[in-house]
């Protein structure tokens, strides 16, 4: 196994660090080792990290121009390779998956992918994931060291921030990859930049929705609640009627919101292992037997053309009395 007891964190997505890095303290705490962000950007961003609760950074430097996030493989391979933590967290991202399969792959260990919980014993450190796309949970034990991981946005709370910390900042060495895969262009992805994780009220429209102009009345139903709007992957991915970062799932956002309502959404496992945390579940569907009924802690059983309309109009006169 591993020589020390640190965690490393790694992911390319700005976001995600804070919470990560919570994760990697908490289980350095058991472990008795160090939380050590291992960052690519902007060295003032690495720096960040302190102020996120890391103890330590390794810089990794600035991405090279024509060069993708997977491409720091080599690099942090060996960094790895000498440093031997304890173990990686990753952020599961699409580009965070391609990392960890490459570095497991590079280190002769495991990657696990989605993780939910570690549990650390002096026999070892125990990782519950998700497997099957979703459809089942696992818990593993690796036997290689250092485990690798990849985390997804949800999971960890970010802890609260402490302004001017600093620490040590060791610098990676930049190896370049074997292969030869370049950026040739680069374009924006059309998108919001909403934070379903720190919403406290969702509205999650699924295909029980006929048409995308009837997104406004979800949306109207969302801003009487001072809600975000999320959707069911199909919405997001095939019909594109929203962003991708909207909808919710096992490949999509984990929230845990205090209400969750879904309206016209049938409740399957890929969906529900992102919203199953949240406090309150309303269900909104023409069919009982929907497996979200089941799970709801309220269901009205109804079409939903004829119940948005109805709880806008009443949720409008209780807010006007
Ligand atoms: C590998 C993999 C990963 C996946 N990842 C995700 C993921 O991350 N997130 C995700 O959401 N899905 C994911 N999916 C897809 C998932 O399996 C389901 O297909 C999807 O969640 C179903 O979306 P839905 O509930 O909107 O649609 P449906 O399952 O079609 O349900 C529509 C619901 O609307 C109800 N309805 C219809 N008309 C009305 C009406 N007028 N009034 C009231 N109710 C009505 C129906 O009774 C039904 O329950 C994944 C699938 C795979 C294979």
């Amino acid at each position: 196994m591993a020589a020390n007891k640190d965690i490393w964190v790694f992911t390319e997505k700005t976001a995600l660090l804070p919470e990560l890095i919570a994760g990697a303290r908490n289980l350095a705490e058991q472990t008795g080792g160090k939380a050590v962000a291992v960052t690519l950007g902007p060295r003032q961003a690495a720096e960040k990290s302190f102020e996120m609760g890391a103890h330590m950074v390794l810089w990794l430097g600035e991405l090279p121009p024509g060069r993708l996030v997977e491409d720091a493989v080599p690099t942090l391979a060996e960094a790895v390779r000498t440093a031997q933590p304890f173990g990686v967290l990753i952020g599961a991202t699409t580009r965070g998956r391609a990392v960890a399969g490459r570095l497991a792959a590079r280190l002769g260990t495991a990657a696990l992918t989605d993780a939910l919980e570690f549990q650390y014993t002096n026999s070892g450190i125990q990782v519950k994931h998700m497997v099957f796309g979703g459809g089942a949970v696992r818990i593993d034990r690796p036997v290689t060291g250092p485990f690798l991981a990849t985390v997804g946005s949800g999971v960890f709370e970010p802890l609260p921030q402490a302004s001017g910390t600093s620490g040590e900042i060791q610098t990676a060495v930049w190896i370049d990859p074997p292969w030869q895969a370049v950026v040739v262009e680069r374009r924006q992805r059309e998108g919001s930049k909403v934070n379903l994780a720190a919403a406290k009220r969702v509205v999650c429209p699924g295909r029980g929705l006929k048409q995308q102009e009837d997104l406004g009345m979800i949306e109207e139903l969302a801003q009487a609640l001072s809600a975000e709007v999320a959707c069911t992957r199909p919405l997001a991915e095939g019909l594109n009627w929203l962003p991708r970062e909207r909808y919710i799932g096992i490949s999509g956002a984990m929230i845990k919101p205090d209400l969750y309502i879904g309206i016209g959404v049938s409740g399957q496992a890929q969906h529900t292992i992102g919203m199953n945390e949240s406090r309150v579940v309303v269900a909104i569907n023409k069919d009982r037997g929907a497996p979200l009924v089941a799970q709801a802690d309220y269901a009205i059983e109804g079409d939903l053309y004829a119940v948005v309309p109805a709880l806008i109009r009443a949720i409008k006169a209780h807010k006007g009395k």
